[in-house]
């Protein structure tokens, strides 16, 4: 049970935190979760090259002033090439065919000094890529680039990836290549190139390289928004099935419960009727005692009261019982107590009820019976006991006071009616069966 609540618990302290990492990775994901690459002149990680139009059989020259401060300069021969150019390359990981995967950054800072006949220098993204890319040609990489206005200060803005595009030049190099290669990528950047301009006239050029900084994120918002909904599929099944078990175990626990309070109610269904049983009845001889008798009584007077059936009671007192005592013992007399009861109960109608009314005294409540009714019955047990002999041989009489309700009578007037009576008998001789003077 406290395992279960424990459960319950801490389920609800998963999901408060759940929502307060959902709320903090929409709103600050993006910030938490940046990255940055920055390039530094002179910096050991990186390896820098220059490189001129010669390679394609121009007469462009260029050189460092400090290559330790990253400034080169460089003189644009137009003589020769249509496109004269010159360039610094930063190898991000030392060769051209290892690079670094940029997919997920956003965009890039050039913060460089230029000084030339125009106004433009180029950025390219180089990415390698075994598609197209042959160790031993450095144009084999993939040439995404960016042309930057000095005077628009784009140099020192973060420049958005996006606005990369594949340059001409190289499109037309590798005209073969499945269209997917066609586009700007930068899953494998290996090289950085900071480039003259596409249509730089011939002149001296400076450059001086004072930081680039590539701007990324750890994980793209596709793959966070994925690991969200994951992770929140994957919690609410866990609260789901954790439920489950809380409810099973809560079932099982209210069964057993049930099972238990049953039991007890069963156990004290049975304590009830035992005490029911002691309250209402004689524990010498089983039938009813004064409390038993009363609902046939009430029963009885009720009857009469609604439909006129007529109400008997029989007052029974054993004869000279003080002698049965005397001549046998208290506890023999106990036992022609219960011969007694058993000797008229036995021959009583279903409909009768019988009680000890106390000491050697007996009550029998006839519903529905007439004096005439009541007096044959109480004549019949008079004869019986009279005739019986008991234990030992004993034999006994009893005497019989008989009354029958009438009119609007109380049943305290018809129980003094049938003592009269009884006293009628006792007086007469014992062993009689007297019926109530008003019902004769
Ligand atoms: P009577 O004919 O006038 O009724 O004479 P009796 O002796 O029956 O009446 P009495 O009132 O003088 O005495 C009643 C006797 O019944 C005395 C008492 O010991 C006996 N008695 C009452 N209750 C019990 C009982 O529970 N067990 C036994 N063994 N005797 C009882
Ligand atoms: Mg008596
Ligand atoms: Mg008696």
């Amino acid at each position: 049970m406290l395992g279960s609540r424990m459960l319950k618990l801490s389920s609800e302290k998963i999901l408060a935190l759940m929502v307060i990492f959902t709320l903090i990775a929409l709103f600050f994901g993006k910030k938490i979760l940046r990255t940055q690459i920055e390039i530094l002149p002179g910096s050991s990680a990186f390896s820098y090259t220059l490189e001129s139009d010669q390679r394609d059989g121009g007469a462009s020259s260029i050189q460092w002033i400090n290559k330790q401060e990253g400034s080169w300069e460089c003189e644009l021969d137009s003589t020769t090439l249509q496109y004269p150019f010159c360039g610094m390359q930063v190898y991000l990981k030392g060769s051209i065919l290892e690079g670094v995967d940029l997919s997920n950054y956003s965009a890039i800072s050039v913060d460089i000094d230029y000084q030339g006949p125009t106004k433009h220098f180029r950025v390219f993204l180089r990415n390698s890529n075994p598609a197209y890319t042959h160790i031993g040609d450095p144009r084999s990489t993939k040439f995404n680039f960016v042309e930057l206005d000095v005077r628009k200060q784009e140099s020192t803005e973060d420049i958005n990836l996006s606005y990369f595009r594949v340059a001409d030049w190289w499109l037309l190099l590798y005209e073969n290549l499945d269209i997917q290669h066609t586009q700007p990528e930068f899953s494998n950047i290996s090289i950085i190139d900071i480039q003259t301009s596409s249509n730089a006239p011939a002149g001296k050029y400076q450059f001086k390289l004072n930081k680039i900084v590539l701007e990324g994120v750890i994980i793209g918002s596709e793959s966070m928004y994925l690991s969200i909904i994951v992770a929140w599929v994957l919690l609410v099944l866990l609260i789901l099935v954790n439920r489950n078990i809380y409810l099973n175990v809560e079932i099982a626990t209210r069964k057993r419960k049930e099972g238990e309070l049953k039991q007890i109610n069963l156990v004290l269904d049975e304590r009830q009727k035992v005490l029911e049983e002691k309250i209402n009845h004689d524990p010498l001889t089983g039938v009813y005692n004064r409390s038993g008798i009363e609902d046939s009584l009430s029963v009885g007077y009720e009857e009469w009261l609604l439909h006129r059936r007529p109400l008997s009671i029989l007052l029974m007192d054993v004869d000279h019982f003080k002698d049965v005592n005397d001549n046998y013992g208290h506890t023999f007399g106990d036992n022609i107590l219960r011969e007694f009861t058993v000797l008229v109960n036995d021959n009583i109608r279903s409909t009768d009820s019988i009680a000890r009314w106390g000491g050697e005294e007996f009550l029998l409540v006839c519903n529905n019976t007439s004096p005439q009714q009541a007096m044959f019955i109480g004549e019949n047990l008079r004869k019986l006991v009279c005739d019986a002999v008991f234990s030992k041989g004993v034999r006994c009489t009893v005497s019989i006071g008989v009354a029958t309700i009438v009119n609007d009578e109380m049943l305290e007037s018809l129980f003094n009616r049938a003592d009269l009576a009884l006293y009628v008998s006792k007086k007469g001789g014992r062993n009689k069966c007297t019926l109530s003077e008003q019902n004769s």
